[in-house]
């Protein structure tokens, strides 16, 4: 039996304002715990929330950048649970009227076709406190600092269909909301949390399998191995004749499985009201407007800009626009070498810059090597004062902080491009006449050693020879 997966996402995207939604202790990561939870946020009798109209905004914005509909009118809801970290016995959200409604977002595929996923919703909801049950043998710490704290949870249609696409759907939507300055975006400090739905049904059969729910994974890559964990074992359980019941489940990244936490029937019954706190959020078009004019370009907007501006492959465009520190780190190459030849920037920052970044864990922001020194180094590519091997070389030395720019390298190090012919017929009179062998060899027809004396004439140059006068003089040099 052929398979197919469906699978939908529900993201929280802590909202970067500075205080929290509904009071105004502070959101900052990393206090002491419940130092930054004020009166509101503990749920202390006779306290009233007061929305934060940072949070609206930033709504607002994530709306906007999806191509959503804005809700005119949206409501917040209890949604009643007893939980520890939750002190007032309800959490602040929103149900029947989310702020943005429906809206779309394209992610591109392996094969570099795209996708249209929708978003069914996005609403904004506070957070709740943490339980720790590390800090203290056998009992249970809470802090309340994360209390209160703005979420926009955003809701996808159940569009994917592999875990390779809610991936790319969740960096997309990563990459979003840290261009748009709405959340840091910061995954280990629980900023961005992804809850996946998953599903299998035969392959052509119209209906939605039952699905489970794996909550708060927290790396891509996890996300990625859950699902496919999930996938195996819901087609096994079928095939083998059971069925799959509707429950939340949890990933145990140790040992790569998913395991039940609660099913349907456990699950609370929320009884969610009307929040008579709060008044309604009724949106003013001008506002939104106002927002809209804030919008920076966004990703897929850029994207098409590298593509069709700077005849960027689609491949070099979305690796380029994947975060907006890289593109902005991009353009300023392109900038600082004078926007000579977009393909060479892209082709160093990434292959040459992502490469070296990589190996050494290191973020663009933290970039040893500046976007201006890179753009002066791909200067004297483009104008032969180097090759690209020397380039390499510098590169080096630049991410070693061995000389504050190309030029003055090249000039310490002498490393200038021989481009005076009768210099490079000199070099290579000097390799024929050191292997007088090949030559004969060459003569006699093996024309493969060819490779063999470019070689050597670059290694005796130090790799400075033009390659291009290396060729053509060494080809008539052999021919004799
Ligand atoms: P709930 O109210 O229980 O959270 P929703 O209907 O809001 O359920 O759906 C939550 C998420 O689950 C959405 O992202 C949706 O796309 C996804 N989803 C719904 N049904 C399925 C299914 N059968 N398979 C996979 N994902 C699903
Ligand atoms: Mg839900």
């Amino acid at each position: 039996m052929e398979w197919e997966v469906v699978i939908g996402l529900e993201i929280h995207a802590q909202l970067a304002t500075k205080t929290k939604i509904f009071s105004g202790a502070p959101t900052a990561y990393g206090a002491e715990p419940n130092t930054q939870a004020c009166a509101v946020d503990l749920g202390f009798p006779g306290v009233l929330p007061v929305l934060n109209q940072e949070a609206v905004k930033m709504a607002i914005k994530f709306g906007l950048a999806v191509d959503a509909q804005l809700t005119d009118r949206s409501v917040f809801a209890r949604k009643n649970y007893f939980y520890p970290d939750l002190p007032k016995g309800y959490q602040i959200s929103q149900l029947d009227l989310p702020i943005v409604g429906k809206g779309q977002l394209s992610i591109e595929l392996e094969d570099g076709s795209e996708k249209i996923i929708g978003i069914t919703r996005a609403h904004l909801e506070e957070d709740a406190g943490k339980s720790s049950h590390e800090n203290y043998p056998g009992q249970t710490s809470i802090d309340l600092n994360r209390a209160g704290t703005p979420l926009l949870e955003i809701v996808s249609e159940p569009d994917m269909s592999s875990a390779k696409e809610a991936v790319a759907y969740m960096k997309k939507i990563h990459s979003l909301v840290q261009y748009i300055e709405i959340c840091d975006g910061n995954m280990q400090e629980g900023s961005f949390r992804c809850d996946s739905n998953v599903s299998v049904r035969p392959k052509g059969q119209k209906e939605l399998g039952t699905r489970a729910e794996l909550k708060n994974i927290n790396s891509f890559r996890n996300v990625e191995r859950a699902i496919n964990i999930e996938i195996e074992r819901q087609i096994e359980l079928i095939e083998d004749g059971g069925t799959v019941v509707q429950e939340t489940r949890l990933y145990d990244a140790d040992k790569n499985e998913t395991r039940s936490m609660r099913s349907k029937e456990e699950a609370n019954d929320y009884r969610y009201f009307p929040d008579p706190d709060l008044l309604p959020i009724v949106l003013d078009p001008e506002v939104i407007e106002q927002i809209r004019a804030t919008l920076p370009e966004l990703p897929n907007a850029k994207r098409d800009r590298f593509i069709n501006d700077m005849n960027l492959s689609s491949y070099d465009a979305s690796v380029l626009t994947s975060s907006r520190q890289l593109a902005d780190y991009f353009e300023a190459v392109l900038v600082a070498s004078k926007n000579q030849d977009p393909k060479l920037c892209a082709n160093w920052v990434i292959s040459q810059l992502l490469g070296a970044l990589n190996k050494a864990s290191l973020e663009i922001t933290q970039s040893p090597v500046s976007a201006e020194q890179l753009g002066g180094l791909l200067i004297r590519i483009s104008d032969n004062t180097i090759s690209g091997k020397i380039a390499k070389q510098i590169f080096e030395s630049l991410w070693n902080a061995e000389g504050k720019d190309a030029d003055s390298i090249i000039d310490a190090k002498g490393l200038k491009q021989v481009t005076d012919s009768g210099a490079i017929e000199a070099i290579i009179d000097q390799v024929i006449a050191s292997n007088q062998g090949q030559l004969e060899q060459y003569r006699d027809g093996k024309e493969q050693l060819f490779g063999f004396f470019v070689g050597q004439v670059m290694k005796a140059s130090k790799g400075q020879a033009n390659p291009a006068q290396v060729n053509e003089l060494l080809k008539a040099k052999l021919a004799g």
